[in-house]
């Protein structure tokens, strides 16, 4: 069969060079990621390091951090193409330099004094280090601006307590952003700090989160913080001010993880059509000729050249520093439910053999859930997007 239909969009989509360097990676997925896969899966590894040291060495650690810090330079639009080329094999290798530079390097890049961006951005861009985004906690989740992780003041310094859960990254970081609470009367939003803390740092524990059947292969921890103490040099931005960088870090996470919905639904488009035509049935005709798995191919094709124009473009806007959250949210929600709807649709019209792992539908199956709740759980990210279309009675809706 010819080429990814995914392809087809993107070339139509952006810039030469930008499809070159798409391809690039893609090429790399294709011969470094794809062929181990299912060995991984089976065994139940994580993402093995001469993997990461390889997307380290093709630069993907650098996207859209300044060049002058050793970075590819480039943006948002840059990192959505690579969540692409590699997601279309597994979110698990794309998400492992996604979630480093759009949660962790980001947030320094663009809140971090002069002195913490020379410390971090060099060592964060070639893939030396990893800072994970500690936002989400055992008991808060989609009311993360009220963290039961509290920093205290105590003399020059302050102590952190608590548990962050659910963090990307976390076998392989060198540093966490612990989003937590430093002034618990204050007004919603302003309650919260963000520190970088080192995971070496006396009374830091990591244990991998078990039993994870998504996202099999990136790393999933829990971290616990037994009065750890940092010093106010520590602090990401302005005191009090956490709330607001992990809300702003979240809109280009969304998109990210949007792309890696679409990357799945390209994937299964691919299958399924190679699949229609080779399975012959009814007097050796190939299913392809049935209407209703026409309907259903057609349906998926449709589905990801409007969703891949809408995200490029929010891209290329979030790049110009243009359009707002609930536009980011709006495309994470769409794409990650029509992508997992006829992602279904499309193992359906696979039968049997799409249960098999070795067909690869069903770990994007799996992986697609994550891009329901991730980054914001689609029903959170509806309560909030729904506002601005009723502005004249915001006061009214939560
Ligand atoms: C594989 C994986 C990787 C992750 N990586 C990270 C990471 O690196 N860093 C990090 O900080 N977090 C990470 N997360 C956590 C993720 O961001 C949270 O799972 C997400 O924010 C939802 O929180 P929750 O799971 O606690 O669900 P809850 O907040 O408990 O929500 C449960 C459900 O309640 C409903 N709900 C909740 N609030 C509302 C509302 N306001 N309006 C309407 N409905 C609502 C929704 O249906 C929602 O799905 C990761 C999660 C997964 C699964």
């Amino acid at each position: 069969m010819g080429s990814r239909r995914l392809d087809f969009y993107l070339e139509r989509l952006i810039a030469e060079e930008q499809f070159s360097f798409y391809r690039g990676i893609a090429d790399f997925a294709d011969a470094e990621i794809a062929p181990h896969l299912l060995e991984w899966e089976r065994s139940g590894v994580l993402l093995p390091r001469e993997a990461i040291d390889g997307m380290a060495r093709l630069g993907l650690f650098g996207i859209a951090i300044d060049e002058e810090y050793g970075g590819q330079g480039g943006g948002l639009t840059e990192l959505v193409l690579m969540g692409l080329a590699i997601g279309y094999h597994s979110h698990s290798a794309a998400i492992t330099p996604g979630a480093a530079v759009s949660l962790g390097a980001k947030p320094i890049a663009g809140w971090g004094s002069d002195a913490q961006r020379r410390e971090h951005l060099g060592d964060l861009a070639s893939g030396r280090r990893m800072v994970v985004f500690g936002l989400s906690e055992p008991g808060r989740g989609s009311d993360a601006a009220n963290p039961q992780v509290a920093a205290e003041r105590s003399g020059d310094h302050w102590v952190i307590r608590g548990e962050k859960c659910w963090s990307t990254n976390a076998a392989w970081a060198s540093h966490v952003v612990v989003h937590a609470l430093t002034a618990p009367a204050a007004p919603n939003g302003k309650r919260s700090t963000c520190f970088i803390v080192p995971v070496r740092s006396p009374g830091v524990h990591y244990e991998e989160m078990s039993g994870k059947t998504v996202w099999r292969q990136s790393s999933t921890g829990s971290i616990t913080f037994d009065g750890v103490k940092v010093s106010s040099a520590q602090i990401l931005g302005e005191l009090h001010g956490g709330f607001k960088i992990m809300v702003n870090t979240l809109n280009g996470g969304r998109l990210f993880i949007a792309g890696l919905a679409l990357a799945s639904l390209a994937f299964a488009l691919d299958k399924v059509r190679r699949y229609a035509q080779e399975r012959r049935q009814f007097g050796d005709q190939p299913i392809a000729r049935f209407q209703r798995v026409q309907d259903v191919v057609l349906e998926m094709d449709i589905a990801l050249e409007r969703n891949l124009s809408w995200l490029m473009h929010l891209a290329r806007e979030f790049d110009a520093g243009k359009a707002t959250r609930e536009q980011f949210a709006k495309v994470k929600i769409d794409s990650s439910r029509v992508a997992s709807h006829l992602l279904v649709e499309a193992m359906e019209i696979c039968g049997g053999v799409a249960c098999l792992d070795e067909f690869g539908l069903s770990r994007h199956h799996n992986d697609l859930f994550v891009t329901r709740v991730g980054e914001g759980s689609n029903r959170a990210l509806m309560t909030f997007s729904a506002r601005p279309l009723f502005d004249d009675c915001a006061d009214l809706l939560q």
